[in-house]
């Protein structure tokens, strides 16, 4: 039995974090989210070149087709490969032959120089024709002057920023920082340390996985007015899992709640990237409806079709060879864990 949806959106990924997986471990091991950005994020981020960053971006698209994903809305650091970034990245989902939405994360890690240079990317991005947002990594690493000339120019072009926004307690002044910046085109990614009353316009986009895995608490997102659609944030593109996950810990904070608030958040990514309406998911199970999905492991695309092509059959992409893909990414993986 099987079933079609339209393809899946991932709302916040990150394609750069690929090549993560088996890096060596951090001098010290982390005790908070500060930290594992400090010794774990940023060291990677800093030691990619455009390389590593073309092959762990189809790496990540290979794995956004094999899942059902035809969207990706992606957030992109690589503070020592900054010009040309977003092209890499569009290409190789291209060649995968997979929709995304791409943005330079800029800050002022690195000094006014680098915020400026992201900021710079973002624009030759956009203006010449990429999709994508302003990106801004999150408003406590960046000066107001970085975060009013991001909301700036994301105004001039028509489209919003795209910032992490109170993740972790580093960023609780994050509502205070951004007030009066934000409109509804603005993506703001976390909110777990958000008041429910925090003023911002924008779509929520909640990491349940990725949270659970920072330890930086529950955004439990019902409690928000805005918009709310799901991501990964860098961990895959398994929105299915994202959606069982988001199930599972909304009924963490109240037992009386069923998966339909999860799905909503899943269906939301249609409103970022509504090309996506228009792909073709075929299933190995049916149906495709929360209740069963939320208790239904191993449900995986048979088939995707995109603008009228068949970009994956029998599961397996048909545009690249993904064992070859996974090849080139490890040999990259390897050189990159060799410089952290
Ligand atoms: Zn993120």
């Amino acid at each position: 039995m099987t079933a079609t949806t339209p393809g899946l959106v991932c709302a916040h990924h990150h394609l750069y974090s690929a090549l993560a997986r088996g890096m060596p471990p951090p001098p010290k091991t982390p005790t908070t989210f500060l930290e594992i950005l400090e010794q774990i994020w940023w060291r990677l981020d800093t030691a990619l070149d455009l390389d590593m960053l073309r092959w762990s971006a189809m790496l990540g698209a290979v794995e956004a087709l094999e899942n059902g994903t035809t969207a990706i809305v992606d957030h992109h650091e690589s503070p020592n490969a900054i010009e040309g970034s977003l092209d890499v990245i569009a290409e190789a989902c291209a060649e995968v032959g997979v929709r995304v939405n791409t943005a330079y994360g800029i800050t002022d890690r690195h000094g006014p120089d680098g915020a400026r240079r992201g900021l710079a990317e973002n624009e030759r991005f956009l203006k010449g024709g990429g999709q994508g947002f302003v990106g801004v990594h999150a408003s406590f690493t960046c000066s107001d002057e970085s975060l009013e000339a991001a909301a700036g120019l994301a105004d001039d072009l028509g489209v919003g920023v795209h910032i992490h926004v109170a993740e972790g307690v580093d960023d609780i002044e994050a509502a205070t920082r951004l007030d009066g910046l934000t409109n509804e085109r603005w993506l703001l990614v976390h909110g777990v340390h958000l008041p429910a009353d925090h003023g911002l316009s924008g779509t929520m986009v909640h990491n349940p996985r990725s949270n659970l895995n920072n330890a930086v608490g529950y955004a439990n997102p019902v409690r928000f007015s805005n918009p709310v659609a799901l991501g990964t944030d860098g961990i895959g593109a398994n929105m299915i899992e994202a959606f069982r996950l988001a199930y599972v810990m909304q009924r963490s904070v109240d037992v009386t709640s069923g998966p339909d608030d999860a799905w909503s958040w899943l269906e939301a990514g249609w409103d970022l990237m509504p090309e996506a309406r228009g792909d073709q998911v075929t299933w190995s199970y049916e149906p495709m409806d929360p209740w069963h999905l939320a208790f239904t492991p191993g449900v995986m695309p048979v088939e995707i079709t995109i603008d009228g092509e068949v970009v994956l059959a029998d599961g397996k992409p048909t545009r690249v060879d993904a064992a070859e893909v996974r090849a080139r990414a490890r040999e990259q993986a390897a050189r990159l864990h060799a410089k952290l």
